[in-house]
């Protein structure tokens, strides 16, 4: 079978994690959350005690003292840093959450990132998720998404989602912090985010997740034997 690279991009909290990591199941492919690799470098940047957002210099420094990258555990891609798993739980609370954006937008960790992002097309088929993949990161991709849904949509579906948000959140705040991100990701001067010109767009709004995966995977098999 012909190796295949799937680029799904979209907001914060519209679901594409999700909708990734199925159609890479069911497609026999390797899931690629280049989300969690931003999400990783915050965390090293809050625990060095960095200010990201008014310290970049320190920021890109740091990179030069880390490793990071996705290894293949049991034939699955894990990410780790420095040689250990990286514990999904860290990089999703709250705090990464706040900060991340900040570090997205310095040029230095995104270049930095970008090759270790596209090393992953060593493996074969690869769904990779994230706010550049189609324009920047993998603009050869066979197939590209750009994944949307409401701000209020996307809001309660973050607050559904347990670790994710500070106790004590509502609606309304939890709203307040995607906008600030989409904010942030969507105006910097790298790669922010957008749809491809070839992207095909899914709002998700009145979708199931198994809607939104048929949608996915049924584009990706169009045409094939
Ligand atoms: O996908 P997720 O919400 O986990 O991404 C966290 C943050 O990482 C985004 O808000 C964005 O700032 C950054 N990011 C990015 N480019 C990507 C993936 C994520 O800038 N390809």
């Amino acid at each position: 079978m012909v190796a295949r690279q799937i680029a799904i991009d979209g907001p914060a909290a519209s679901g594409k994690s999700t909708v990734a990591k199925l159609v890479a199941q069911r497609l026999g492919g390797f899931y690629i959350n280049t989300g969690d690799m931003y999400r990783t470098v915050t965390r090293a940047v809050l625990d060095a005690g960095i200010d990201a957002e008014n310290d970049p210099e320190a920021v890109v420094a740091l990179l030069a003292r880390i490793d990071l990258r996705y290894r293949l555990v049991d034939g699955v891609p894990v990410l780790h840093l420095n040689d250990e798993p990286v514990i999904l739980d860290s990089i999703r609370a709250p705090e990464v959450a706040r900060v991340v954006s900040y570090v997205a937008r310095i040029a230095g960790v995104r270049d930095w990132l970008r090759e270790r992002q596209r090393e992953t097309r060593a493996l074969g088929t690869i769904v990779m998720e994230g706010r550049d993949i189609g324009t920047v990161i993998l603009p050869d991709a066979s197939h590209k998404f750009y994944v949307t849904a409401s701000p209020l949509v996307r809001a309660k579906r973050r607050l559904a989602q347990a670790g994710e948000v500070v106790d004590g959140a509502t609606l309304a705040s939890v709203a307040a912090e995607i906008a600030e991100r989409d904010r942030i990701d969507s105006t910097r001067a790298v790669a922010p985010l957008r749809p491809a010109e070839d992207a095909i767009h899914i709002d998700t709004d009145h979708l199931t997740i198994e809607q939104v995966v048929e949608a996915v995977i049924s584009r990706v098999r169009e045409g094939q034997p």
